[in-house]
Parts: C-alpha cells; sequence; structure tokens
C-alpha cells in the first residue's frame, strides 16, 4: 500500500558523511548520557566521519541488537538527539538517522560478520521475540549461550511486527534484524504458546538452564463507559494488528474495521493512539479525533509522533472525555459519542472509536508455573541481584511484563542489564554443580 510507504527518509552517503562530520566528539558526550543503551554514539561517529562504516556497525553492535530499528523509532528527541550540546544552537547531530544509515549501509552491502563463541555456558530459553526477547538473545549468544526463542505468534518480532505501523517501520527492516539475530546463532520456535504448548517446568526439563519471560502487555485496559461493549469499539493494538496482518496479505482489508469516509475517535494520546489515529487515516478515515481527557502537556506520545499527526490531519480534543457511546440502529458501527469538555456535553458523530489506554501483562504463565510472584496489576516482581530474576530461581522477566520500562530502547536497555543478571546466575549454578560433584 503507498499510503504506508516509510514517512522518514534516508541519508546518502556523501549526506552522512557531512553529517557526521559535524560532530564535535566531545569529551564528554551529552548525547551518550542520554542514550538508555549507552550507545558510544562519538566513537561510531567518527568511523563513519572517515567512511569506516564496518567499524561504526561494529561499535554499534557492542551496544545494541536492534540498530536499524531504533535508528527509526528510538525517542531521539528525549535522548541523545535532546543532549546533543549542538542542540543549543539549535542543530543537533542527527543521531536516529546516521544510526539508521549504518545499519542499512551494513546490511545493504554485507559488511560485518562477527565471530561467535562456542554455545558452552549453557542454554537459556527466551519467551517472546519483541525488543526485550530480541536482545537478550542476542547478548547471551554473543557471550557463549545456546539460546532458542519461543513466540506464539507466526513470525517473530512482537509489538516490532504488529504494534509499529509500517509508515514509521518498514516489515522488511524487522526481519533483518531478526535474520541478523538467528545468524548469531539463535533458534526460533514460532506458534508455540507457553502456558499452553507446554510450561516452564517443561522448558526446564528439556535442559534450559534459565527461562525469561518477555511477553510484554497483550491484554489491553478496558474503559467503563455505557456502550463500550459495542462492535464499533475496538483496541487499538487489535487494530494495528490486524492492518499489519491485511499488509503482509494474511488478512483482506475488510478485517481492519475502519473503511473509506469513517469517521473515527481515537482515546488515549500515547504512541499507539498516534500510530492508530494515522493508520486510521491511512485506511481511509474522513476525520480522525484523538480524544484525551488532558493536556497537550501531559501526553505520553513523542512530540515529534503528535506533530506528524497534525501535520497528516489528525485533529485532537484536549480535557475532553466519551462518557456514553450510542451505537446505530443496525450494522456494527457506532452513531455517535457523548462528549463532556469542561463541563459541557456535546454529541459528536462517530462511527468507530478506538481505545488506546495502556494495557497490562497477560497471565497464561504464571498461571501455569508455580512460584513466579506478581503484584496486584500482574506485573512479574523481580529482584535487582541478580538483576531481572522473579522469585523462582531461574525464571527471570523483562520489557513491559515487569512495568520497567515505556519504549522499544527502555525494554532493551532493562533487557541488557538482565542478560547480565541471567549470566551470573547460570554461571554460579553451573560453578556450585561442579563444586559439589
Ligand atoms: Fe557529537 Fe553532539 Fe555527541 Fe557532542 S553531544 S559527541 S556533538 S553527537
Amino acid at each position: 500500500m503507498e499510503e504506508f510507504k516509510e514517512v522518514a527518509d534516508s541519508y546518502t552517503l556523501p549526506e552522512a558523511i557531512r553529517e557526521a562530520q559535524r560532530c564535535l566528539h566531545c569529551k564528554v558526550p551529552a548525547c551518550k548520557k542520554g542514550c538508555p543503551v549507552s550507545n558510544d554514539i562519538p566513537d561510531w561517529i567518527a568511523e563513519l566521519a572517515k567512511g569506516n562504516f564496518g567499524n561504526a556497525m561494529s561499535i554499534i553492535n557492542s551496544r545494541s541488537n536492534l540498530p536499524a530499528i531504533c535508528g527509526r523509532v528510538c525517542g531521539h528527541e528525549r535522548q541523545c538527539e535532546g543532549n546533543c550540546v549542538l542542540g543549543k544552537k539549535g542543530a543537533h547531530i542527527n543521531i536516529g538517522k546516521l544510526e539508521r544509515f549504518v545499519a542499512d549501509f551494513d546490511w545493504d552491502a554485507g559488511l560485518t560478520h562477527e565471530a561467535i563463541p562456542e554455545p558452552s555456558r549453557g542454554a537459556v530459553a527466551v519467551i517472546g521475540s519483541g525488543p526485550a526477547g530480541l536482545t537478550i538473545a542476542g547478548d547471551l549468544a554473543r557471550h557463549g549461550f545456546r539460546v532458542e526463542i519461543f513466540e506464539m505468534e507466526a513470525e517473530p518480532g512482537g509489538v516490532l511486527r504488529f504494534g509499529i505501523p509500517e509508515y514509521r517501520l518498514p516489515k522488511e527492516v524487522v526481519v533483518r534484524e531478526i535474520k541478523k539475530i538467528e545468524r548469531l546463532g539463535v533458534k526460533f520456535h514460532l506458534r508455540t504458546t507457553i502456558g499452553l504448548n507446554f510450561t516452564v517446568d517443561d522448558l526446564f526439563k528439556q535442559g534450559f538452564d534459565a527461562v525469561f519471560i518477555g511477553t510484554g502487555t497483550g491484554k489491553p485496559k478496558q474503559l467503563e463507559i455505557p456502550g463500550i461493549n459495542h462492535p464499533g469499539v475496538r483496541q487499538a493494538i487489535w487494530f494495528l494488528r490486524r492492518v499489519s496482518l491485511i499488509q503482509s496479505g494474511q488478512m483482506t482489508s475488510d478485517a481492519a474495521m475502519i473503511s473509506r469516509g469513517d469517521r473515527v475517535g481515537v482515546i488515549g494520546c500515547g504512541n499507539t493512539a498516534m500510530d492508530a489515529a494515522r493508520t486510521a487515516l491511512r485506511m481511509g478515515a474522513s476525520e480522525v479525533f484523538v480524544i484525551y481527557h488532558r493536556t497537550i502537556e501531559n501526553m505520553s506520545a513523542l512530540r515529534t509522533e503528535y506533530d506528524d499527526a497534525v501535520a497528516e490531519g489528525v485533529k485532537f480534543l484536549w480535557n475532553s472525555s466519551v462518557i456514553k457511546i450510542n451505537g446505530a440502529a443496525c450494522g456494527d458501527k457506532l452513531e455517535s459519542v457523548v462528549m463532556r469538555a469542561d463541563e459541557q456535553e456535546s454529541v459528536v458523530p462517530l462511527d468507530r472509536l478506538l481505545l488506546a489506554v495502556g494495557s497490562a501483562p497477560a497471565s497464561r504463565i504464571v498461571s501455569t508455573t508455580e512460584g513466579i510472584d506478581v503484584d496486584t496489576n500482574g506485573y512479574v516482581v523481580t529482584r535487582d541481584n541478580p538483576y531481572g530474576m522473579s522469585s523462582r530461581p531461574g525464571v527471570f522477566a523483562g520489557g513491559d511484563v515487569t512495568n520497567r520500562p515505556a519504549t522499544v530502547v527502555h525494554a532493551m536497555r532493562d533487557a541488557k542489564l538482565v542478560a547480565e543478571g541471567i549470566e551470573r546466575y547460570v554461571d554460579a549454578v553451573r560453578l556450585m554443580a561442579q563444586i559439589g560433584q
């Protein structure tokens, strides 16, 4: 679909080198401080400025397993670029765009071939193949572990594949980053649901030394509004997943629910709401309203995502709440919603309503495994030593399922710490076993 063509453009090679040459290579780099995974930004930019693309890639690889993805969807404005000293003069280095250039160039030219150690330190099962699972898998494989990923979907990638729309993150880029993880020796088991096909205990019986749960938050939160169960109301993540399946040819376009000319409301104002609103426009909606009960200062969406949504025609209704949903007399469309804003009530005609008000973890794994404590909202409780281990020895968790990170790169940062925790745990258990023999 032409409407879903990637929005952000890439650098040409001379443009990338020119941009890299602007970097001051600061002694105390503020950009690195702002990066959740402590990417050695000035070092790889310096290599890029000299045309040493392979060196630049190797430096990035030492901190990030998903650079082509991070270069596209990280919140650079709040992280590296927001901290760059040149930003004070009004023109920060475009670090995300450069990272994307290096990763794309390296893949296209086939430059980097990593030497991976023999997987002799132990075996780790990773449940879920979103950003946290892929990061853990990449780090552990690089450090001498045998890693197998168990994914319930027919395709790996989790939120990267089904949650972030094509125009922000082309699926071809996700597939490519996953191939790079496979090349590290990581094995993928698709259409395999832990808690249904087999359990965490079965994984230990199969010989895994540790299990990582990185299944994210698959259970969307619901609102209590009269009429909320009408079929014209859907979860935004359901809608985004449907559109992703349509684009990969696994569903026909009518499965998306939104059709040409529809008026669509989206409740919520995070990045998922922005993605759903912009995707609804691309599916042919005539008008899309984001409805948020607070003000623009309180929205959790990135400012760039908001600006892009406004530029594409999404309208924002601040300090507004839906208090009633009216279904149409026939069919599965809505007729209108009743809104309250500034103590005033009004009726807004709408055909569809999408909910983007957050989500919580599903309980399939913890309910089939003894000894994994969760908090009152269902998030897995973990400890700091070894980092990321749950109340069940050998079972670790990270990413959204623990309620720590909020974005792809924060999930990656958390996962890198959990990978270190798993390494320490498995090394210690194996050492104790040797001493005991
Ligand atoms: Fe380069 Fe900006 Fe980082 Fe300084 S802060 S090293 S100028 S990217």
